[in-house]
This record gives structure tokens, sequence and C-alpha cells, in this order.
């Protein structure tokens, strides 16, 4: 009789046929074999064509559905995504560049960061793409280039909020925060904008990230939106892009569950309908990261050894938190928790035994799942961590003790 372990309500996204995990129809050993490596990160271009569609689906028309890149910047997943989003939106010059190399048209890229080098500055009005101004200094900057460069810059205001995302794992706005211009400066600021006679567009709100309740998001665009209108009335011309931001979460821990988007749907429905008066040539944008990506992606490595410390079992592998940090809870987790994780080619076991998963770094940070139920697994095994399509292979620590790199796999 064949054990199933208790699988989380969301990862069922990949299936386990024979006793092995697939993706994109292929098991994973199988895919291990043809990689002729692990540690892998494999994405499914099927599962993030799923989460597009159900976005589309749910929320009004519209609303624009921008890919926030940092989440994952591989370039043939960039090039996937813009051919199926309305926009990107890059923090850094590097991914200016990438999003520019994916084939998105530089009008529907959009680009904020605090701290943007003038060469960065440079880059974006030289592409034609909007900036997301963080301060007074870069206005300035900006006004400075383009001048130079005898070409125009395209400006929203990035706001600090005078509020915050609750209950949210990452909060980016309210309170004090180096992300954007403060509420209360922005009035200035617009002025400043106006006789400078930079190309204003709008506002950009991004209040926190990875939130499973709708309630929250909900609260955050409503506030976001009525602060928008409130500073529209100091703008130099019409607001004609509001970036409502983003922040819907996927289930990592035990009790997740997933985001709910009709509520939040029926919100955005609203706004948009207030907006077609209030802000009559505003397009309303969300901009999300993990919610596209990261449940299409897994990372995957290899048993090396299997140890038994004092009663204890911990399974050794090829990678660890120098390629997936989130996983091994060094990513901005208060308290450690395990990402799923399962034995990839053992996934419906007939024995199954508590563990620990490690990694091959000499730190008591390199966990990827503590004390797990998990199959009885040898070397040569495949342990695959789901949830692993965001903030992974470029949110890692790679060269820290100069073991192997991971590679990216987009299938
Ligand atoms: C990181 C970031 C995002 C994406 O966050 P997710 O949690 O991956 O959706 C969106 N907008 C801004 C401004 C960000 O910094």
């Amino acid at each position: 009789m064949l054990k199933t372990l208790p699988r989380h309500a969301a990862m069922e996204q990949f299936p386990i046929l024979e006793g092995e995990l697939h993706i994109a129809g292929k098991p994973i050993s199988m895919l291990a074999a043809e990689l002729g490596q692990t540690p892998f990160y494999a994405y499914d271009t099927k599962i993030i064509d799923g989460q597009i569609k159900r976005l589309r689906e749910t929320l009004p028309a519209s609303i624009k559905l921008h890919y926030a890149i940092k989440a994952n910047p591989m370039p043939a997943l960039l090039q996937h995504m813009a051919a199926r989003v309305d926009g990107l939106d890059v923090a850094s010059g590097g991914e200016l560049a990438s999003a520019l190399a994916s084939g998105m048209s530089p009008a529907d890229i959009s680009f904020a960061g605090p701290g943007k080098r003038l060469e960065e500055l440079d880059a974006a009005i030289r592409a034609g793409v909007l900036l997301n101004v963080e301060s007074r200094r870069e206005v300035e900057a900006l006004a400075d280039l383009s001048h130079q460069l005898g070409l125009p810059a395209r400006v929203a205001v990035r706001v600090n909020p005078d509020f915050e995302l609750k209950s949210s794992g990452m909060k980016m706005g309210g309170g004090a925060k180096p992300f954007g211009v403060d509420a209360e400066e922005v009035p200035a600021l617009l002025t400043r904008i106006g006789e400078l006679g930079l190309g204003f567009e709008g506002f950009h709100i991004f209040a926190g990230s990875q939130n499973l309740r709708p309630e929250a998001i909900i609260e955050a665009q409503q506030q976001s939106y009525l602060l928008a209108l409130r500073l529209a009335a100091n703008a130099p011309s019409a607001v004609t892009s509001l970036n409502l931001g983003g922040g819907f979460g996927i289930p990592y821990f035990p009790g997740d569950t997933p985001l709910d988007l009709a509520p939040i749907s029926e919100n955005l429905a609203a706004l948009a309908a207030r907006a077609a008066g209030e802000l009559p040539q505003a397009e309303l944008v969300i901009e999300l990261g993990r919610y596209l990506v990261g449940e299409a992606g897994i990372y995957v490595c290899r048993v090396i050894d299997r140890k038994v410390s004092r009663g204890q079992v911990f399974l050794v592998c090829d990678g660890g938190l120098h390629h997936h940090l989130a996983a091994s809870g060094n990513f901005g987790q208060v308290i450690r928790k395990n990402y799923p994780v399962i034995i990839g080619n053992k996934a419906s076991p007939a024995q199954t035994e508590t563990v620990s998963v490690v990694g091959p770094l000499c730190t008591p940070l390199d966990i990827l799942a503590e004390r797990m139920e998990l199959a009885v697994a040898e070397p040569g095994d495949l342990v695959v961590v789901y949830q692993s399509g965001a903030y992974g292979f470029t949110a890692s620590p790679r060269g820290f003790l100069s073991h192997p790199d991971a590679v990216e796999v987009l299938l």
C-alpha cells in the first residue's frame, strides 16, 4: 500500500505519476538526467499561462497587468512574459536592459527603485521608459539629463503612502521608508516637476508584498486610489497612469490558503468605474511578481549523504541556501518555516520518516526543510522545493562557499 503524503492544497500544479513528480510532462529524474546536473530550477510555462489566464478572466479588462521582474528575471522567462502581460516593472539598470531585450515595448516599461544612478536615469530617458521618481534629487537629475539629451523624460511619482498594507510579508510603504516620496512632500514635488517641464504621467503606490488576505489588499488599493486622487489636484497635468501596486501572495506554509481573487476583482472594478469619472485619462495598473511565476517553479537538488546525528536524520544535499536563500528561511522570514518539499523521485513513498534537509554549506543557516515528514531517502534521490519560481536563483548568494552554480530551465 503506497502512502500519500499530506500535500499542500496549492501543490497540485505538478502531477505525480508512478511515484514521480512530473514537470511539463517529464518525470523529475528524467529531467535531471537530461540537464546532466543538479541543482537546478525548472519553470513550467503552462502554469504561468494558467495564472495569467485566471487573472485575465477575473480582473476587469481595463486593469493593466504588469510583471515585476525582480521576482524572476531569467531571460527566456522574461521573453515569455513580455508576450503575455501589459508591461514590465524594473528596478535597476540591469533589469531595464533585460526588459528591453525581452521584446516588451519601452512605452510599457516602468522603472522604480530608490537610489537610481545617473547612468540608469540616462539609459531610461534614452529608452523612453516611464521613471517612477523616488526623490527630489531624481527629479532635478532627470531635468538636467533630459535637457542635455534633448529628449523628454517620462515621470510618475512613487509615493510612500500614509498607510500600510496590513498583515503583509514585507511592508514597503507607510511610516519612514527609503521607498518613494512621503505623501505629504508630493504636492511640492509635483510643482517642481511642472516648473521643470518634465512629462508627468501619474503615480506609483506599492504598499507591500506577499499578502493572502483579500480585505487587506482591497483596503490598500482603495487607500492608494484615494491618495492618488487627492494628489492629482496638484499635478501639473492629467494623470494618465496610476499604478496601484500588487502584493498578491502565494501559499508557502502550512495553513496558507490561495488568495481569493473574486473580492479583489470586484473592488478593482469599482475603482475603475470611479476612475472613469474622476481620473478619466488614467490607466489603472497592478504589478505582480511572485503571483505570476512563484508557483510555476521548482528547485531540485540531490541527496549526497544521509547522516544520523544523535537520533536525528539529516539529508545533506548538493544545493541549499546559496541557491535558494528564501527556502532556507533567511530572506525576510521572522520565524523559520518550511517551504513545501518532497522527495521528487519517491513521491508516493511506502515509508516515510521525519528528517531535516540541509545543504552543503558550513553554516547552521543552510536548511531546506527542518524536521519534515518525507519519503525515506538515500544518496542520489532528488529533493524538490515547491513555490520556487520567484525570489530563488537571483535572490540567493550564489558565490557564498564557492560551490557549483545551479542552472535554470524554462519548460
Ligand atoms: C518587489 C516588488 C514587486 C513584486 O512583489 P511580489 O511580492 O513579487 O508580487 C512589485 N512592485 C514593487 C515596487 C516591488 O518592489
